[in-house]
């Protein structure tokens, strides 16, 4: 059986991007392989008037190889749209529209494979089985990617009560016709997808419920931090100065940077507060009800949902009752099932977490020239950037660059104004090694 040089598990946007940058390296065999039967990103999410929450630049490959045919620029021209997409002067596009260019990226590359989920992974002599769940024939590979994007977090108050259609994550919501018309509905989460979602009952598009309960554990409906020097947490200087640190530092340093990452989006907290003030001025009935700083305690189904929460502003405790809960609660990390014959050789943390090195591997016991490479694994080892994409296609490059063994792509990269690190401590450190 031929053996690839890497097979990518998951074909979401960040394996996109290295599908994409490896395109033009020769003598680089690959291939990526998605449960999917077709490229579509968090479908689940694609509601209307949602944008994107990171610059269109930083799309799959410009940042480094701005000639790639697969930028975001090329995909625009391509389209027809390049003058219609500035005189459209929309400081963010749309999810349609990134959906749309990534779809049309994923169509343009012959070695990803749709329809194909993977079952299981093992290691044997010195390669990879790949073995898929639809029959199809393993694949063998030196080295792996794994790319299939983290588990949705059911909180431990509401497990017992998940549902499909009256008690589900948000990552499901447009999966199916819903309606709401009627129904006390209560939204569970004070982060984007929380927001997008009260906007989106609000607006009556799925019927008009009879109530509307925003509830969230943070002390307000707060906003992402979109400012300059909170961005250069997002630049590859930063990793450098990061990865190094102890990770207790680590955890406590990227837990306060919470709201650069999963705050609201400021225009999209200024259009439902706008829309609350025009329901008001039209002296609407009040179907809404506004309630962060609240900590949810427990849960009950009789007919209909009642949750209990303690409000933490006046430390009373409150109850809601709600046919239908909707769960904007986030993702976490679990080990994939298809990893169930790897897992022991894999270092992983107790709460989940691959332990990576630098080149975005996983710490294991097997060969070291076999590598498990890891996206969207390194919150607390290379920092905040990790589950977001505005350093996507510089992470993918250094995976890149450390397949091909040398630096394909230039990623050496000067431009932070901040001084993360004390350089007198870096100069003696580099005295006592030599
Ligand atoms: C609604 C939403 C909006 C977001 N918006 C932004 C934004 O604006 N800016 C930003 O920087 N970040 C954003 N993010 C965060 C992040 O960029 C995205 O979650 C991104 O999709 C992560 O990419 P991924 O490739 O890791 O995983 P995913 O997109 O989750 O893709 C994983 C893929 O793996 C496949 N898969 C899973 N299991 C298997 C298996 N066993 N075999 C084969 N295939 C499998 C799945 O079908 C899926 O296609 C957003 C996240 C969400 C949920």
């Amino acid at each position: 059986m031929n053996t690839k040089d890497l097979v990518g598990v998951g074909i979401g946007p960040f394996n996109l991007s290295i599908a994409a940058l490896c395109h033009d390296i020769p003598n680089l065999d690959v291939a990526f392989y998605d449960k999917k039967s077709s490229f579509c990103w968090h479908p689940g999410m694609l509601l209307p008037n949602t944008y994107l929450q990171t610059s269109f630049l930083k799309d799959l490959v410009t940042a480094v190889n701005p000639q790639s045919p697969f930028s975001f620029l090329a995909y625009l021209v391509s389209k027809k749209r390049f003058y219609a997409f500035l005189n459209n002067e929309r400081p963010a596009i749309s999810r349609q529209e990134y959906n749309d260019y990534l779809q049309w990226v994923s169509a343009k590359i012959d070695y990803l494979n749709f329809n194909q989920g993977i079952e299981s992974i093992e290691f044997n002599d010195d390669a990879f089985d790949i073995h898929f769940d639809n029959g199809e024939p393993a694949v063998r590979s030196r080295k792996l990617c794994l790319g299939t994007g983290k588990r949705p977090h059911i909180p431990a108050a509401l497990e017992a009560i998940h549902h499909p259609q009256q008690c589900f994550h948000a990552i499901e919501f447009a999966t199916q016709k819903r309606d709401f018309s009627g129904k006390r509905v209560t939204v569970i989460g004070g982060g984007q997808s929380g927001a997008e979602i009260f906007l989106h009952l609000l607006s009556g598009h799925d019927g008009q419920p009879a109530e509307i309960n925003w509830v969230s554990r943070r002390s307000n409906f707060l906003p992402m931090d979109e400012t300059c020097f909170t961005n250069e947490w997002f630049s590859p200087n930063y990793i450098d100065s990061f990865f190094p640190l102890p990770s207790n530092t680590k955890h406590s340093i990227v837990d306060e940077q919470k709201l650069a990452s999963d705050g609201i989006s400021e225009s999209t907290l200024k259009t439902i507060y706008e829309m609350l003030y025009e329901k008001r001025v039209a002296g609407e009935e009040q179907n809404y009800r506004l309630r962060p700083n609240r900590d949810l305690i427990a849960s009950n189904y009789s007919g209909d949902y009642t949750l209990q929460a303690k409000n933490k502003f006046d430390g009373s405790m409150e109850q809601y009752h709600s046919d239908i809960i909707i769960l904007a609660t986030g993702f976490e990390n679990a080990v994939p099932k298809y990893l169930e014959p790897l897992k022991d050789r894999l270092e992983i943390s107790d709460d989940q977490q691959f332990i990576l090195n630098r080149d975005y591997s996983i710490q294991w016991d097997g060969p070291q020239e076999n590598k498990l490479y890891a996206v969207n694994a390194g919150r607390y080892s290379h920092g905040i950037s990790e589950p977001q994409m505005s350093l996507m296609c510089w992470r993918s490059a250094t995976i890149v660059n450390d397949l091909v063994g040398k630096a394909h792509f230039d990623l050496s990269d000067d431009c932070s104004f901040v001084e993360w690190r004390n350089p007198e401590r870096e100069k003696i450190q580099e005295l006592l090694s030599a």
